[in-house]
């Protein structure tokens, strides 16, 4: 079994997302960029239970390498990114209540608070909705994150996180979600006050350089 260590971290990641309520059930997914590909947790596994030969390994054009079990079924959308952006190396796609709930409502967070333009982008748009599973709903998430944020909402289903390693990618989707929240509180004091563009474009070149190094 090649990458036990990056096997062990998918494992870890999947229920740490579960136990911090990022996502429920089997719902959601997780994945690291190795040299022959990605692995990938797998379909409908409860976390806790996913041991770390039950993850995938596939390569970049989605043939498993290596796995007795069925990729998650959103493994286009895992690979899309990893295709789109050289800095991207982990991926997880969760569904946590609030953020959810603007995927829902098809309105993106913005970007309202200083760490959020460091650690998370400009702000999480929503991917045009598509069936999930199909190359069509991989094509927009990818669009829909562009280059200026590592997150994207799914219209009507959860969100996508993106990151140097799984841990950035967590901590990303702890941000945007903890965001989503902070969005409903200060819309109910009247609605967030807008950055000044000065600190935006500082942290547009923070969140890029961050990118390449
Ligand atoms: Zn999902």
């Amino acid at each position: 079994m090649r990458y036990p260590e990056q096997r062990e971290q998918v494992v870890r990641y999947g229920i740490e997302m579960e136990s911090t309520g990022l996502t429920v059930g089997t719902a959601g997914n997780v994945s690291v960029l190795v040299e022959d590909g990605i692995i990938i947790s797998p379909s409908s596994m409860a976390y806790r239970e996913t041991r770390p030969e039950d993850t995938i390994l596939m390569d970049l054009a989605g043939n498993v390498l290596e796995g007795e079990r069925m990729p998650s079924v959103e493994h286009k959308v895992h690979l899309a990114m990893y295709k789109a952006r050289s800095d991207v190396k982990a991926v997880i796609h969760a569904h946590p209540t609030v953020a959810t709930a603007f995927a829902a409502a098809r309105i993106e967070i913005p970007g309202f608070l200083d760490e959020f333009g460091v650690y998370v982008g400009d702000a999480v748009r929503v991917a045009e909705y598509a069936i999930s599973g199909t190359d069509e709903i991989a094509d927009n998430v990818a669009r829909a994150m562009g280059e200026t944020s590592h997150a994207a909402l799914i219209a009507s289903h959860g969100m996508v996180c993106v990151g140097k390693d799984l841990a950035s990618a967590f901590h990303v989707c702890q941000q945007v979600e903890r965001t989503a929240l902070i969005y409903v509180y200060a819309k109910m004091l009247g609605g967030p006050v807008e950055l000044p563009q000065s600190s935006k474009d500082l942290f547009a070149q923070v969140f890029a350089y961050k990118r390449t190094v």
